[in-house]
């Protein structure tokens, strides 16, 4: 009894911390990547090893609660993750077992890999549901209890072992469920969390503070970077004549056309009110130039339709700047807005580079 419940504790305390390193994933399958899958087939492995090293001892039979870790396995990653997981299971049994009770060993083998070939079938039909995965663990039970009548040398004691066996494997495989079920959604929720902690609510693109993450990051790169700056032309007219929501559509909007022009590594995002930031990694400053300046026409071309003005056009102007990793993301940023600051000062609907020139011209 006090085994079961050793093994219970360890069920579910190796669960949490062993499956904390997915937590940042999405829920295996059996699609997933094969070494993820493998990966968690050793864990299940682990978990079913670490309950084996804690299992009852009933004359030569050793009953615990590893098909639990075995229909995890199979349940999540399929047939190569359980095969992991029984191979450490037949490994251990094989060296717990003193040499004269080696046939114990090899019964408790066949067993498994019966169980494991057997459930392998019926998961090509199971859905993650509590009563498929206790179906599994059920058929676990049912492959055991032979063997552990084979092992157990009287009657009674086999009665007594076998209705423990079954009541412990049953309730820790609805609790194990639970957990798992409970884990992934907590999971899921702070990946959400995150999600939006970075996510700029009204054009869907990076918010400031992942922009400013980002710089963070990208101003230790050897390779230098460049980022453009982009401020919508007079959008207060917008705001004010044809109401906030209709500029609030031209923001959407334009954040879509600017993350249609980047490249897959840049990263856009609204820096904040009517001003977008592209950061462009291992860019010069003249590629750089180029895509402003195609955003800036595909801006100056297109219509922003909202529904009060079906032909609303608009122009951005924008600052570019290059940080060769000599200066700060700051620095690299305030030449940035220098630059913008001289594209509006000269007109507006036009990008310029930042240069030390520009500067002296300002001063
Ligand atoms: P300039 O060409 O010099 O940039 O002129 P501007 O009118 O665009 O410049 P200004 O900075 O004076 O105005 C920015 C306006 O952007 C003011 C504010 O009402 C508007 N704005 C800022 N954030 C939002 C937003 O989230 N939604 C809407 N609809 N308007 C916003
Ligand atoms: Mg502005
Ligand atoms: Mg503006």
């Amino acid at each position: 009894m006090n085994n079961f419940i050793i093994n219970f504790c360890l069920l579910f305390t190796t669960i949490t911390l062993l499956f904390l390193p997915f937590r940042n994933r999405p829920r295996v399958t059996p699609n997933t990547n094969l070494n993820i899958r493998l990966v968690l087939g050793a864990i299940a492995g682990l978990i079913a090893v670490l309950l084996m090293f804690n299992s009852i001892q009933i004359d030569v039979a050793r009953v615990d609660l590893r098909i639990v870790p075995v229909v995890i396995a199979m349940m999540f990653g399929g047939l190569p993750s359980a095969l992991v997981t029984g191979l450490m299971i037949v490994v251990t049994r094989f060296a717990l077992t003193p040499v004269e009770q080696i046939d114990a060993a090899i019964l408790s083998s066949i067993v498994i890999g019966l169980f494991i070939m057997t459930i392998a079938i019926v998961r090509r039909y199971a859905r993650m549901t509590l009563w498929h995965f206790e179906l599994m663990v059920g058929i676990g039970i049912v492959y055991s209890l032979p063997a552990i009548y084979l092992l157990t040398n009287s009657w009674s004691t086999f009665i007594k072992i076998s209705l423990a066996y079954i009541f412990f494997n049953l309730i820790a495989g609805l609790v194990t469920y639970h957990l798992l079920a409970e884990l992934r959604r907590h999971f899921e929720n702070i990946q959400y969390q995150q999600k939006l902690a970075m996510t700029d609510a009204l054009t869907g693109l990076a918010n400031r503070r992942r922009l400013d993450d980002s710089l963070s990051l990208v101003g230790s790169a050897e390779d230098g970077y460049s980022l453009i700056l982009i401020d919508i032309d007079f959008f207060k007219h917008v705001n004010d004549t044809y109401g906030h929501d209709a500029g609030d559509d031209v923001l959407r909007q334009l954040g879509t056309t600017l993350a249609s022009l980047a490249r897959p590594d840049d990263l856009v995002g609204r820096y904040g009110g009517e001003e977008f930031l592209i950061i462009l990694p291992s860019t010069p400053a003249l590629d750089a130039k180029k895509i402003a300046e195609l955003a800036r026409t595909t801006v100056a071309r297109n219509l922003f339709p909202t529904t009060m003005v079906p032909d609303l056009q608009i122009t951005i102007s924008l600052g570019i700047a290059h940080s060769s990793g000599s200066h700060t993301s700051l620095e690299a940023l305030q030449q940035a807005d220098k630059a913008l600051y001289h594209s509006k000062d000269t007109g507006r609907n036009r990008s310029t580079v930042y240069t030390k020139q520009l500067e002296l011209e300002q001063a």
